[in-house]
């Protein structure tokens, strides 16, 4: 767990920000710049720096239906949801600790910018 890592803090608890899930693999706390109505980050407590760097598809997978419960727990699983992961900068990619997006509750307009 990097010292400097963003989200490695508020998995350590660092920086003081509610979980809105967590399992044992997993945190998930609300982005702090919402772009949807739903706007969940879902980040493994293990510091792993993008999707380009991860090797655990049971961690992958374990991100993915962390999203998926809390999609259904938000409400918005039977109308449609969004789950992103940006990797690196041509994607904008900003933070550089894995984490999969989960947007939600309104109509999301595709391709994606
Ligand atoms: P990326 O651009 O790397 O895919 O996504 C990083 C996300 O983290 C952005 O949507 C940004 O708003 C969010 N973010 C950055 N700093 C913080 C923070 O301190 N707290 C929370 N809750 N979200 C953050
Ligand atoms: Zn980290």
């Amino acid at each position: 767990m990097p010292d400097d890592c963003l989200f490695c803090r508020i998995v350590r608890g660092d920086i003081s920000v509610p979980f809105v899930y967590e399992t044992p693999q997993c945190v998930a706390f609300r982005d702090i710049n919402p772009q949807a109505p739903v706007h969940v980050l879902v980040v493994p407590r293990e510091h792993v720096a993008s999707l380009d760097a991860a090797r655990n598809p049971a961690l992958i997978g374990e991100l993915s239906l962390a999203a998926a419960e809390i999609a259904r727990r938000e409400g918005v699983a039977e109308r449609g949801y969004r789950t992103v992961v940006n990797t690196n900068a041509e994607a904008g990619q900003t933070v550089f600790h894995l984490h999969l997006h989960l947007l939600g509750g309104r109509p999301l307009g595709w391709p994606p910018g």
